[in-house]
Formats: structure tokens, C-alpha cells, sequence
């Protein structure tokens, strides 16, 4: 079959997009672990380095099992061209810093993920570039912050760990008019239930150590946009800078992309049955869930996103006790900060992924003593709820 071609509906592609098969006529992707290519003779190796001629040349520039990835996730994004990074955060650091210089400014959501937050708040100031903080569901904040020019956007939505739902649209013209880069940061929606390009964003990054790969093995990042950005912008970046994924990734995470729709959409099912759970026990006090009608902003979900998420936060009385008490009583959810794995975790956001931003911040995003984050994963939903109620359970005793 045609190995990109639009005429197959997303599930086929995921399986199929992107494969260039060797003379042997493997049936899986090959992988090419291999740091380097050699070359026929030196008038090759030069029209390689000139640009004359299309060949390999060393991994940290291009590996074709590395390719194929970006390939399937540039068909399944809809964008014109992607390059994979070693991590999420590679991902998020080279579009930024590939794209300003000193002097430059920066607006920013505040909910970002840990790392994210870091590069804005502390990173980018020390190069000389201008950065702030928005609320991200306010559209007169980013309207004041966007009426002076800026180089650059960054925002996540569902952002990480409350699940605020941030409108792409609005956002993204209101930064174009103030010549900025729209930049998403889509993990928790996935490539599957929001399409930021087409919403107006300009870029989209991944973290696909989480549903991508979606089984706890392997980290790596992708960054998505337009052809001229990706090329002339941000490739010479990654290549010089060295953020390149190893081939091995790339191939655990195009095995990952076959089975993404399926996990996706059974843990889906899962987290919204876990979600009406929680929103009817006693000793849970709020439940965040963008797919529940008392959502704050379940309108706004439901005009961007196809479907809801894998996650689920909610905050348990008692503030800080309360939450580990509830945690320690688990038995098959496990206390982990990783998501979008198989595997069902959950993490205490604010002594563990969001600690350093420290209490003040925290009380702005919303991110309580009591809050939990719930990775939602594929186990049998009545074990799931079963195990909820054991930590329910150890909640009320206390
Ligand atoms: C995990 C994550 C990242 C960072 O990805 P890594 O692969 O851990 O470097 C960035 N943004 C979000 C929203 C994430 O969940």
C-alpha cells in the first residue's frame, strides 16, 4: 500500500504511515542502530555534505528508524514536518530556544508543566530574553500581555496537574497580532483529541515518553509545524546542539503509535468512569475532569477536543494527610509522577512534580494540599474502582 497516503482514515496510518522497507521485506519497522553511513566513494561523501545528493550521514543529523517515526507523527499531526528529540523537555527547550534571541519576549500560561515553567521563569531571562506569566484561561490577561510584540507563545492545555482547558483559538490570534510563535504543548490532550495547527497554533510538542510510548520504557520528544520552520529554524538547532533520539526509541514508539488509538480510548473509558467515581464519594471534595459537565470550562473542552483525557485530578479532604493517607492505601495504583502509562498512577502534585514553584504559585494554579493527579491506565475498571475505594476507605478513618 501506499505508505502516506491521505486516503487511509488515522488507525490505518498509525500502523502503516512512514515505512520504508529494506530489500529483506521485513513485515515490522527495521532498526537502524547505527551511529554512522558510509559512502560509496569521496564524490559521494561530498555531494552528501553539499546537498547534491539525499543520504545518511551521521545519526545525530538523520537515522532513518528516527524518520519513519517522524514521519507517522507529522501524518498523524497533520504538519508539514516534525523532528523527534531525545525528551519531552529536549522538545520544548529547542523550539523555544531555537526561535528567540536576547531581547526578545516571551508569554507564557502559568499551568505548565514543572520543567516547562523552569525554562520560561529561569532559563530564558538568563539569555536575555524577556519572559511572563499569564493566566491562561484569561483572555484580557494574554490580550494586555500580547499588546506589546513577543517572539513567542507557550501553553499547554489540558495543562498539567489541574486539567485547566485553555482556548487555542483566541489565544493563538491574539499572539499572531503580536507577531508571536504559538507554540502547544499537547501531551495531555494527545496527537489523538486536539489538533492545535488547526486551531491556529503554529508548533505542537510531545513528550511521547507518555502516551506515545504509553508503557514506561523509553523517553523521547517530538516538535511539529510548518516545513520552513522545522528546516531552517529548529534543525540546525537540534543537529548542532545534539538533541537526537536514539533509533531504538524511535522504534519502541512506532510500535507505541500502533496501539495508540486503542489504549488511548480505553483509558479514556476508564478515567471518566473513575472521574464519576470520585465526584460521588465521600472525603472528595472537587473532581477536575474536562469531560464532566461541571468542568469549568467543559464548553470550551468540547469545542477543541474530540474527547476528554486519560487523566483525572481531584483534591481529598484534609489537605496534605488526607491525600497520603488516601495514596498509601493503594495497592495495584501505583505512587508514580510518569503518565499515560498502561499502568494506573498517581502522584501528590505538590510535594513531588510541582514542589519547587513553592506554596505561593501553587495557590494560583489551583494546586492544593489535597490535590491528586490520576493517570489513568488500561486495568479492569472495577479493580480500579476497588482499589479507590480502599484509599477512600483509609481517608474517612483517619
Ligand atoms: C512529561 C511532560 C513533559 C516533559 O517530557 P519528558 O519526556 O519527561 O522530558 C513536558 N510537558 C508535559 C505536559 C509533560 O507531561
Amino acid at each position: 500500500m501506499s505508505t502516506d497516503s491521505t486516503a487511509y482514515r488515522p488507525a490505518t496510518r498509525l500502523l502503516h504511515a512512514g515505512v520504508e522497507r529494506t530489500p529483506f521485506g521485513e513485515t515490522s519497522e527495521a532498526m537502524f542502530l547505527t551511529s554512522g553511513f558510509v559512502y560509496d566513494n569521496a564524490e559521494q561523501a561530498e555531494a552528501t555534505f553539499t546537498g547534491d545528493v539525499v543520504h545518511y550521514q551521521y545519526s545525530r543529523f538523520g537515522n532513518p528508524t528516527v524518520a519513519a517515526l517522524e514521519s507517522r507523527l507529522a501524518d498523524l499531526e497533520g504538519a508539514e514536518a516534525c523532528i523527534a528529540t531525545s525528551t519531552g523537555m529536549g522538545a520544548v527547550s529547542s523550539a523555544l530556544l531555537a526561535h528567540v534571541k536576547a531581547g526578545d519576549r516571551v508569554v507564557a500560561s502559568r499551568a505548565l508543566f514543572g520543567s516547562c515553567h523552569w525554562i520560561v521563569a529561569n532559563l530564558l531571562p538568563r539569555y536575555g530574553v524577556e519572559t511572563e506569566f499569564v493566566d491562561g484561561r484569561d483572555l484580557d490577561a494574554w490580550a494586555t500581555a500580547l499588546s506589546r510584540p513577543a517572539a513567542a507563545v507557550l501553553l499547554e492545555s489540558p495543562s498539567n496537574p489541574m486539567l485547566e482547558i485553555l482556548d487555542i483559538r483566541a489565544i493563538s490570534e491574539l499572539a499572531h497580532a503580536a507577531g508571536a510563535l504559538v507554540v502547544v504543548d499537547n501531551v495531555f490532550a494527545t496527537p489523538l483529541y486536539q489538533k492545535p495547527l488547526e486551531l491556529g497554533a503554529d508548533v505542537v510538542v510531545y513528550s511521547c515518553t507518555k502516551h506515545i510510548d504509553g508503557q514506561g520504557r523509553v523517553l523521547g520528544g517530538a516538535v511539529l509545524g510548518r516545513r520552513d520552520w522545522i528546516t531552517d529554524t529548529l534543525q540546525p538547532f537540534t543537529r548542532n546542539t545534539g538533541n537526537a533520539l536514539s533509533p531504538f526509541n524511535a522504534w519502541v514508539m512506532l510500535k507505541g503509535l500502533e496501539t495508540l488509538p486503542l489504549r488511548v480510548r480505553a483509558m479514556t473509558e476508564n478515567a471518566a468512569a473513575v472521574a464519576d467515581h470520585l465526584a460521588a464519594a465521600e472525603g472528595v471534595t472537587r473532581v477536575f475532569y474536562p469531560g464532566r459537565a461541571d468542568h469549568p470550562q467543559y464548553d470550551l473542552a468540547r469545542s477543541q477536543m474530540s474527547d476528554a483525557s486519560t487523566l483525572v485530578a481531584f483534591e481529598v479532604a484534609g489537605g496534605k494527610e488526607g491525600a497520603f493517607a488516601f495514596m498509601n492505601a493503594l495497592r495495584l495504583i501505583a505512587i508514580s509522577n510518569n503518565l499515560g502509562d498502561a499502568r494506573s498512577m498517581v502522584t501528590h502534585p505538590a510535594t513531588t512534580t510541582h514542589m519547587k514553584i513553592g506554596p505561593e504559585e501553587r495557590a494560583r494554579l489551583g494546586i492544593s494540599d489535597g490535590a491528586i493527579r490520576f493517570s489513568v491506565g488500561l486495568e479492569d475498571i472495577a479493580d480500579l474502582k476497588d482499589d479507590l475505594d480502599r484509599g477512600l476507605a483509609a481517608l474517612r478513618s483517619r
